[in-house]
């Protein structure tokens, strides 16, 4: 089977076009590929999405409040998602406070679906995403569903994902957030180009 290398200029999800890199052995990879190129993140904004989360300061302990109550399952249940939760909220504290200083629209987003997170109050989905483990690249996913908006419960999203949980539990909340993304943050991330890499990160 032969696979065929290419790479063309791509306009991404966040408005901005740049250089895709394709690797393809047959039609139908070729538009899956096509598909994804087109939904994701240009390199640009990864990389600021990247060194935001990699240089946010160390979490300070994380004040005990601002957590709405959980629901569903036992009580045991409920205390081990509030656990999972906590020290959800404990990795990406300097992450967060970062981003809610900001007025760039990349890292807004990423706030709105760490809001989004946090609203959610089903044990279960604590509990299952407590394997599918937290990382900036799961974040980018869910920010990247948002900006392509259109979302409807048969879009299908990986385990642990918080777009894919509010489509399910309640789709209009995804609905009201995903105009908001549209009408506020998209048209601004698409007008500027996105913030460069910190210089001592810059290899060119
Ligand atoms: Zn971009």
């Amino acid at each position: 089977m032969t696979t065929t290398h290419f790479s063309a200029p791509t306009r991404r999800v966040c408005g901005h076009t740049d250089n895709a890199s394709f690797h393809y052995h047959s039609s139908k990879a070729r538009q899956d590929e096509e598909r994804y190129a087109r939904y994701s993140l240009c390199s640009d904004c990864s990389k600021q999405l990247r060194s935001a989360w990699a240089s946010a300061p160390a979490a300070q302990a994380v004040a005990e409040s601002g957590l709405p109550d959980l629901w569903g399952g036992s009580a045991k249940q409920q205390a081990w998602a509030d656990r999972i939760r906590r020290s959800r909220q404990q990795l990406v504290a300097g992450f967060h406070v970062r981003v809610v200083e900001t007025q760039d629209p990349l890292l807004e987003l990423a706030s709105l679906t760490l809001d989004l997170m946090f609203r959610i109050q089903d044990q279960g989905f604590w509990i299952t995403s407590e394997k599918a483990s937290f990382h900036v690249d799961a974040l980018k996913v869910d920010m990247e569903l948002l900006l392509k908006g259109r979302l409807s419960p048969l879009d299908r999203t990986m385990a642990g994902s918080v777009v894919g949980y509010w489509l399910q539990a309640d789709w209009s909340v995804i609905n009201s957030l995903a105009r908001d993304v549209s009408d506020r943050i998209k048209p601004r991330l698409a007008g500027e180009p996105s913030v460069a890499a910190p210089a001592l990160m810059q290899t060119a």
